[in-house]
């Protein structure tokens, strides 16, 4: 037994793994790979270990402590229910090379899951593989280049993206080796169709769109859209992230898409920030279902073990078509079991949840809109000088220039003075195209009693002194940074090791 061991559990560490197992893998590792000084790891005791994870949390800000209107991210609140589930050991004590009679359980969670997608989508096949929104982007236009090329079309290399998208859409086509081009959107914040017509041609691959758009606003020309591209010979590519907006209302497939992802750690419920942990799967329609990534779950009769019936299985794709992996089997399977069972709470009532996240968003909203002062009457929400939409979906956003010019208030100071009321700011100067803009999304799992508490603070905040809100955040731990700086030279220590 090697020195290595001797920390185990005891002396300033923080961790313990049980004995056998620890000894067991230990020596199987052949010696020449053995480590022979020990990783220069911060060494805690759990005590130690404990406080510095609760300091952090301290530091943060979460759902968990308060309002996180936080446009474009959907960040709901996340049942505990979830975690029971998740946590059960016939989900979280397997490995996925055990025999498929083995695991049944979690192939047809899988299984209702993509189902369940296809039908919210209007697609014919799901794969769970991907595990962020970014990433079912990425894989869907890879399934869509392949798909090009088994028609000798390689020619098509170019992505259309309206200025209102996310910044992941162009991102994850310039991965896919495409040349981006933008179209503008028209007065009314909506999609500009003639700009789409002198857009497309033959090497027009696929345009990717949101809708409801960033705005919140629902595109209502995307069908027109839609045949726009298909008649071009492109592919018309959903952005699932405002999914909250339409689920069970409508679908993607209705309105002409080919592809989309979903974000099932917005939609669903799913602890998440700073960059994970997601699920992004995606589906498509049967021409784009042989590029799929593999493996998906089928149902299927199986034989092991004494086990024989109808049941689930892997199945697995046709080598020479698939695009191949883009994460290991079904991805992120936490995360894919926690919105399995949070959708599962709802059942047929899906509906209710876009319904309830579309009327707080225009809840709140008007009363931002129509406060006893004139303050913010004069704010149009909308970009360019189109008129205010009557209602929007689950998300808006307001432009905050008329404050800036008159007292000189930006829309991030407003947003940083939020933290000190005790809310997570709003989402900031994006999308691009509405000047000083902050983006609310309030979703549905907050109540009348919070965005009421919430108007009135935002209200008063616009009429509080403006050197105090030009000098916020006063009451967090962390003050005003500068994020420049913090960008250029980031200092990442552990409290522990200052010494
Ligand atoms: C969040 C978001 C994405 C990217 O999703 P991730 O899961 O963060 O990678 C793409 N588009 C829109 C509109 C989004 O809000």
């Amino acid at each position: 037994m090697s020195d290595l061991f001797q920390f185990n559990g005891a002396k300033g560490t923080g961790w313990s793994q049980p004995d056998p197992m620890i000894k067991n893998a230990y020596d199987t590792i052949p010696s020449s790979l053995r480590r022979s000084n020990l990783p220069r790891w911060p060494r805690a005791s759990e005590p130690e270990l404990v406080r510095h994870y609760t300091w952090l949390s301290q530091r943060n800000f979460g759902i968990d402590t308060g309002f996180y209107p936080l446009g474009s991210c959907t960040m709901k609140h996340n049942p505990r229910l979830n975690e029971r589930i998740v946590q059960l050991p016939g989900i979280d004590r397997i490995h996925p090379l055990q025999p498929d009679h083995q695991i049944q359980g979690l192939l047809s969670i899988y299984y209702e899951m993509q189902e369940m997608l296809e039908v919210c989508s209007g697609m014919d096949q799901v794969t769970l593989q991907p595990v962020a929104g970014a990433q079912g982007e990425f894989t869907a236009i890879r399934c869509i280049q392949e798909y090009h090329r088994s028609r000798g079309q390689e020619n098509r290399n170019k992505v259309i993206v309206p200025d209102s998208a996310h910044g992941t859409n162009p991102a994850s086509a310039a991965m896919c080796g495409y040349d981006i081009v933008e179209i503008p959107s028209a007065s009314n914040g909506c999609l500009d169709l003639d700009a789409l017509r002198a857009a497309v041609g033959d090497d027009t691959a696929a345009m990717m769109i949101t809708n409801p758009s960033t705005l919140g606003i629902f595109e209502p020309e995307i069908a027109e859209a839609a045949e726009i591209v298909h008649n071009a010979g492109g592919q018309m590519y959903y952005d699932g992230a405002n999914f909250n907006a339409i689920l069970g209302k409508t679908d993607p497939g209705r309105m002409g898409f080919d592809a989309v992802h979903y974000n099932l750690h917005k939609t669903f419920s799913q602890p998440h920030g700073g960059g994970g942990p997601g699920s992004g799967p995606i589906g498509v329609k049967s021409h784009l279902a042989d590029f799929l990534p593999a493996p998906i779950a089928d149902r299927e009769s199986i034989d092991g073990d004494g086990v024989t019936g109808d049941g689930y299985r892997y199945f697995w794709r046709d080598p020479s078509r698939t695009i191949g992996k883009v994460q290991q089997w079904h991805g992120n399977a936490g995360a894919v079991v926690r919105a399995w069972a949070f959708y599962r709470r709802y059942g047929y009532e899906l509906e209710r949840m876009s319904e309830h996240a579309v009327l707080n968003a225009n809840y709140l909203r008007h009363r931002i809109m129509n406060p006893d002062s004139d303050t913010l009457n004069s704010i149009p929400v909308m970009p360019k000088d189109g008129a205010p939409a009557e209602i929007v979906k689950h998300e808006f956003t307001l432009n905050m220039t008329p404050l800036k010019e008159t007292i000189g208030v930006t829309g991030k100071d407003v947003a940083k003075r939020l933290l000190d009321y005790g809310y997570m700011a709003p989402t900031l100067y994006f999308p691009q195209i509405v000047p000083e803009c902050l983006m609310f999304e309030p979703t549905e799992t907050e109540s009348k009693d919070v965005l009421d508490k919430f108007a009135e603070d935002f209200l008063k905040i616009l009429t509080e002194d403006p050197e105090i809100v030009k000098t916020a955040p006063h009451d967090t731990k962390v003050r005003r940074v500068d994020e420049v700086l913090a960008a250029r030279s980031l200092v990442l220590r552990h409290p522990l090791n200052d010494e």
